[in-house]
């Protein structure tokens, strides 16, 4: 971090109107002074409250107040204090889909939580894992307004098997489950997993990077989700609605498997061209530059040719020693990647795909992987 002690106004400018902002919500739940509010309903970014400053100032900013930036994984040059933080160097030129001690195949031998999670259930399993092994007292995660199946996604806490259960499965609308901190912290959770796309991903590291105090040690786990994109809500009521006649109450189960895989309640299935979910991109994705959940302890996708497996990409040290635990006392069984390796060419191109979307002009870290990995891969 520069020596100035950069706060609301800087983040703001820099990162919550610059398109940067991937509406995380770091900032919110690190502001101790309750200033920061969050609009989960259209924009998903963070807004602040008129009084103390005004929206774009914060007068406990000015008295030297500087968390709102210290927890934002976008806020000038977070990739590279991530990377160091967590690594101890920032990453080589090769490394698209970020740091990783290894890559392999996973999947639950739980047919429960095989059943429910959106591939091999590993991210269902690491969780149930970690809870009953004393790891960690709660997790957040996303569930769904209503009676589960495709409502709108929201944060949620789980400290359950059943919970976790429940709350399986992707939501392909954005859930900023780091919004559930504080109810986890009231229920007197102390070891909290985050669970979320790489944009969430890496809060726990930048937390810790910048020191944000109790925050960061709270949060001890997270569990990246490989992502491109999420859509806004209208692409229930304006594509598969209006243009295929499914309504979204009658969906059970959405995958992306090249178009969109729709499962519904009569037991019916759909598949809807990919390209026509494009003009409902988020705006808070249009410059996500991380593919692969970088920042992680573990990352998980659902790439490859195994549909019922569980691709991870295992970044630290924790991540390893959870793998290794839960392999070696059969709570889950792998493969290698190597089985697949179509799979790894595609996560070395989808990483690069969304590192091109980092804006010139803002930090140049991910811009320079990018440079320079197309300068040495043919295309
Ligand atoms: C929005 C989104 C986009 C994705 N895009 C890709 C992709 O392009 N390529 C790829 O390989 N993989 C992608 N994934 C990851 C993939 O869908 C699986 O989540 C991953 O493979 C883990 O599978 P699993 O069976 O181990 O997880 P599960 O055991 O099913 O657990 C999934 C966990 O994710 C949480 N979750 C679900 N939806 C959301 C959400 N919207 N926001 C935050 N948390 C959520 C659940 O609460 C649960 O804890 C995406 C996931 C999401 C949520
Ligand atoms: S990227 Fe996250 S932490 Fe940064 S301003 Fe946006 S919501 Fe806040
Ligand atoms: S593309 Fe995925 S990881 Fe990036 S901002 Fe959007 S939801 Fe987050």
């Amino acid at each position: 971090m520069p020596v100035d002690k950069p706060h609301w106004v800087d983040l703001y400018k820099e990162v919550v109107t610059s398109g940067l902002c991937t509406g995380c919500a770091g900032c919110v739940v690190a502001c101790p002074h309750d200033v920061l509010r969050y609009d989960s309903g259209g924009t998903w970014r963070p807004w602040k409250v008129d009084e103390d400053g005004g929206p774009e100032d914060c007068t406990h900013g000015v008295r030297g107040c500087t968390m709102c930036t210290r927890a934002c994984p976008r806020f000038r040059t977070w990739e590279t204090e991530c990377d160091t933080y967590l690594f101890g160097r920032a990453r080589k030129a090769e490394e698209l889909s970020g740091v990783s001690d290894q890559v392999l195949l996973a999947r639950s031998t739980d047919p429960e939580l095989l059943e429910r999670g959106q591939d091999g259930g590993l991210v269902s399993a690491l969780l149930v894992w970690a809870l009953e092994n004393d790891v960690i007292d709660a997790a957040l995660v996303s569930g769904t307004e209503g009676d589960g199946g495709c409502g709108p996604a929201v944060p949620r806490v789980v400290k359950s098997r059943a919970e976790i259960l429940a709350t399986a499965g992707s939501r392909y609308t954005y859930s900023a489950n780091t919004l559930a901190y504080n109810e986890a912290t009231s229920g007197g959770a102390e070891r909290i997993a985050l669970v979320g796309m790489g944009c969430q991903a890496s809060v726990p590291a930048i937390m810790a990077a910048r020191k944000t105090g109790k925050i960061a040690r709270r949060l001890t786990l997270s569990i990246g989700l490989m992502c491109s994109k999420t859509f806004d809500d209208a692409l229930f009521v304006e594509l598969f609605e209006a243009r295929y006649g499914i309504a979204r109450s009658d969906i059970v189960k959405i995958n992306i498997k090249g178009v969109f895989q729709i499962w519904c309640k009569d037991g019916s299935y759909h598949e809807v061209p990919l390209g026509e979910g494009r003009a409902f991109t988020r705006e808070g994705c249009l410059h996500c530059p991380d593919f692969a959940a970088q920042h992680a302890d573990v990352s998980t996708g659902g790439i490859g040719a195994f549909g019922d497996w569980t691709l991870a990409v295992v970044r630290t040290e924790r991540g390893r020693e959870l793998l290794d635990s839960m392999a070696s006392k059969g709570a889950i069984e792998t493969r290698p990647a190597s089985d697949d390796p179509d799979m790894l060419i595609l996560l070395d191109k989808l990483s690069r795909a969304s590192r091109r979307r980092w804006p010139a002009g803002a930090d140049l870290a991910p811009g320079l992987i990018k440079r320079s990995a197309q300068s040495a891969a043919p295309t």
